[in-house]
């Protein structure tokens, strides 16, 4: 650990912990600690905590209250997480019907927070958590997850985005501090057209940052322009990938490319990160301490370990808005075994997320389908929305909008959809509007969320 590395963590982020009243630095101290616990007393800490948070959701969240109450039960019922079958599974459009049953009465609004998710999944949500959820626990998380990769806070990175939508004030002021206490740079994937991504690659092998992050397509096409131009001196230490599933194809170039192994990490925006890749190349991590991973079969009912099944989460920290049993679309297996690492953190393996392909627009872009997905729809009234890319000079999107919505209330949906997609998507490609009652999953509720049928054989699975 350099300098820098030290001064970061050890005075940089308290003052900025004492600065936004979090403890981010206290928890991924604890973090760093318990992740070498045994099995048993990770599970005795998580169901300490699961019955801390279900006692309050019992107190204090309608939606919960009544769900027990339905169910003639009480908090006192469930003990382990093993316990938690009998509660219900929670989904997206639940979230949407009952936001305010599903806020805790009397949380105090300085410790929360309203966010909204990206809509990656194909269907956006806004929804509140807390400071300590987000920026103590969430962030905290996401620091030991980078740190399996090799990264230390305070080193420098780069990260291959989609241009952020504006946030609120408060947000915006702590995402610059910590950008600074990071050392990132952003580089935005809404152009990855070769001259661009010619002039990101000199100035990485100018600066040569420690890691290198972002969607696996956008790390994927850096890595397909390198090898096009014969390789770069961009050395990375650290590749992590995030917001979509990691495939082989891309895995292999990246790793080839970059000459360091890439780490997947499994996360979402309502629950931030929920596990990432092991060192030792074994599967999943979950960061149990914070997070319960049970899998589902189509019934709600628990599968085997290593079965695969529907995969649904337990925030333990989010006392603003509980997420119990929450469905984020996504599947995989939990296996039984003890990882090589010596990590006592449970293992998910054969992990699928939704669908993102990319897409090709007329005047040679590409574009990560992920970067495509926007939290704002939420807003708009749409509850499910697709992207589909048949020609190359047109894209399709079908849009699943609320019951509630009104002729007028359509019509500026639709107009609204559209010249934000035309803006980005820029005179090259026209884009077609299509409403849909609903939008089917593919298998175990997988979705596909971006789809291009250009190149169907490059588009797995
Ligand atoms: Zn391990």
């Amino acid at each position: 650990m350099g300098a820098y590395n030290i001064a970061a963590r050890f005075v940089l982020a308290r003052v900025l912990d004492a600065l936004r009243g979090t403890s981010t630095i206290r928890c991924l101290a604890e973090l760093e600690r318990t992740q070498w616990w045994s099995r048993e007393q990770l599970l005795e800490l998580q169901s300490r905590r699961l019955r801390m948070l279900l006692q309050y959701a019992y107190e204090r969240v309608p939606f919960y209250r009544q769900a027990f109450d339905d169910r003639g039960l009480t908090h006192a019922d469930i003990n382990t997480a093993s316990d938690l079958s009998a509660l219900p599974v929670l989904n997206r459009r639940d979230v949407r019907r009952h936001s305010a049953e599903l806020q805790a009465t009397g949380f105090p609004g300085r410790r929360s927070l309203v966010a909204r998710t990206s809509g990656s999944t194909g269907e956006p949500l806004t929804f509140c958590t807390t400071l300590e959820d987000r920026y103590s626990r969430g962030y905290a998380r996401s620091l030991r997850a980078l740190g399996w990769s090799g990264f230390r806070l305070g080193d420098s990175s780069v990260r291959l985005v989609e241009q952020r939508e504006s946030c609120a004030r408060r947000v915006a002021v702590t995402a610059d501090i910590t950008a600074r206490l990071q050392r990132e740079t952003l580089f935005d994937v809404y152009d990855m057209s070769g001259a661009r991504v010619e002039r990101l690659v000199v100035a990485l092998e100018r600066h040569n940052p420690a890691l290198l992050r972002g969607y696996p397509s956008a790390v994927y096409l850096l890595a397909l322009h390198i090898r096009r131009r014969g390789g770069s001196r961009f050395r990375p230490r650290s590749v992590v990938t995030e917001g979509e599933p990691l495939y082989c194809h891309q895995r292999e170039v990246i790793a080839d490319v970059f000459g360091c192994r890439p780490f997947s990490k499994y996360s979402s925006h309502e629950v931030l990160d929920i596990a990432c890749e092991c060192p030792a190349g074994s599967g999943f991590h979950v960061a149990a301490e914070n997070v319960i991973v049970e899998v589902l079969d189509d019934e709600d009912q628990p599968v085997p370990p290593g079965t695969v099944g529907r995969i649904v989460v337990t925030n333990l920290h989010n006392y603003c808005m509980p997420f119990i049993r929450y469905e984020l679309g996504d599947i995989g297996a939990m296996v039984e075994e003890q990882c090589a690492c010596g990590r006592g953190l449970p293992l998910l393996r054969g992990l699928e997320g939704r669908r993102c392909d990319i897409i090709v627009t007329a005047d040679g872009r590409e574009i990560p389908g992920a970067a495509l997905v926007f939290g704002y729809l939420a807003q708009l009234g749409i509850e499910q929305f697709q992207i589909v890319q048949e020609r190359t000079d047109a894209v399709k999107l079908r849009l699943v909008l609320n019951a509630c919505c009104d002729a007028e209330c359509v019509g500026r949906t639709v107009s609204s959809v559209k010249s934000r997609y035309e803006s980005i998507l820029g005179p090259s490609m026209r884009v077609e509007i299509e409403l849909a009652p609903e939008i089917a999953a593919m298998s175990r509720g997988k979705r596909a969320v971006v789809v291009s049928r250009l190149n169907e054989w490059e588009s797995l699975p």
